[in-house]
């Protein structure tokens, strides 16, 4: 029997994340994951500590961003690959009064870092925003292939992965332990995404999955070095290549790419992009949200060493960093997890 303090499932931002707080700590334990590309997989991995549909600050935005920031940095150091490119985004203005709105906006505590005062000018003769953009500062793109293959390799070197789907049925609890095949851990981490809504344990109805697709373009007279927001983000890929999107569509959790998203996609991009392009490719994922848009942490009374990491919504790699350390330290050093992130509160959620 391989003993470990604990057992991980899903490697995606919400694993990988809790991987590294153990680590860090010195704690042992096995990752379990199947490969299938989940939804930090198929994400645009903007790292974006704003909302800027109305100009505002992503929840606990100040608290979550340099936790992640310092995060992103080590993990690129660690893995010896480029994860975390500092990009800014060019917020397309619709409207003069959304300049004023911008203008207010950054005037406030907690975006005055993030937006910047200064308008600029439109340049680019490929794209169409006659009021010019609003820059947004702190931003990054996140290399999700690096990220994710890299950790990979990284579990396998360490003999940490057991690369298959987990069998539910096969999780015994036995005393303070929980047991799996040949393993035996103090806990098990649930961090399987939208995929917990397979997981017996998990609470029916607490997660809400939302696909999102994108479009990938190819647009050689495009040349875009910064992450576009007009109606849909436009994302650089390098090589002339971009995503476009994404969609959003709740409750719904299948993997296929739709006509219908490319449809919407490509009518809303040619709204602010006047050159010709390539439709190179098309991807889909789901996003675990939560009907009160908070993530899902913790334990259920009637089973203390299943632990659950998840709803990590639209800004899971802003927030990741941080929840990990939060569940940590509530689950190791007993320190009071807060009814807002507790998976508890879902009890009677309909
Ligand atoms: C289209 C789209 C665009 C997005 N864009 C952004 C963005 O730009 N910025 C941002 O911050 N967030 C974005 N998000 C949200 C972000 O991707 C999520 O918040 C975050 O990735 C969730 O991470 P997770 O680790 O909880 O889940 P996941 O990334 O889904 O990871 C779960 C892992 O568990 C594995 N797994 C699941 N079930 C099993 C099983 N039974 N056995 C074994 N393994 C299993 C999966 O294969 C996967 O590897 C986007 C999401 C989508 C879908």
């Amino acid at each position: 029997m391989k003993k470990v303090d604990y057992i991980i499932v899903g490697l995606g931002i919400a694993g990988i994340s809790f991987c590294e707080q153990l680590q860090k700590h010195g704690k042992s334990f096995v990752v379990i994951d199947n490969g299938a590309e989940g939804s930090t997989a198929k994400s645009g991995g903007v790292f974006n500590p704003t909302v800027l549909k109305r100009f505002t600050a992503a929840w606990n935005a100040s608290a979550f961003f340099p936790v992640a920031v310092d995060f992103y940095n080590q993990i690129s150091e660690k893995l010896k690959q480029k994860i975390f490119t500092e990009t800014p985004i060019l917020r397309i203005f619709k409207s003069v009064e959304e300049q004023n709105n911008w203008s207010v906006a950054g005037d406030k505590k907690e975006l005055k870092t993030f937006l910047s005062s200064d308008f600029l000018k439109n340049t680019n003769p490929a794209i169409e925003a006659p009021l010019g953009f609003g820059k947004v500062l702190g931003t990054a793109q996140i290399n999700t292939n690096n990220l994710l293959s890299g950790y990979r390799n990284y579990l396998k070197e360490e003999d940490a992965l057991l690369a298959e789907d987990i069998q539910y049925e096969a999780i015994q609890q036995k005393g303070n332990s929980v047991v799996y095949k040949n393993i035996s851990a103090k806990k098990i981490i649930f961090s399987e995404g939208a995929k917990a809504i397979e997981n017996p344990f998990f609470p029916s109805r607490a997660i809400i999955g939302n696909k999102g697709e994108y479009t990938v373009i190819k647009a050689p007279e495009l040349k875009l070095n910064a992450l576009l927001k007009g109606p849909m983000y436009v994302i650089p890929l390098g090589n002339d290549e971009y995503k476009v999107g994404a969609t959003f569509c709740r409750n719904d959790y299948t993997l296929n790419s739709t006509e219908t998203a490319k449809d919407e996609i490509l009518s809303k991009l040619k709204t602010f992009i006047n050159c010709s392009f390539e439709v190179i490719g098309q991807t889909a994922g789901v996003r675990p949200t939560t009907k009160d848009h908070r993530p899902l942490l913790g334990v259920l009374d009637e089973n203390p060493n299943l632990v659950f990491f998840n709803g990590l919504g639209t800004h899971g790699f802003l927030m990741a960093p941080l929840l990990s350390e939060i569940l940590y330290k509530h689950l190791e050093e007993d320190v009071f997890l807060t009814k807002d992130l507790h998976i508890k509160r879902t009890k009677n959620w309909k």
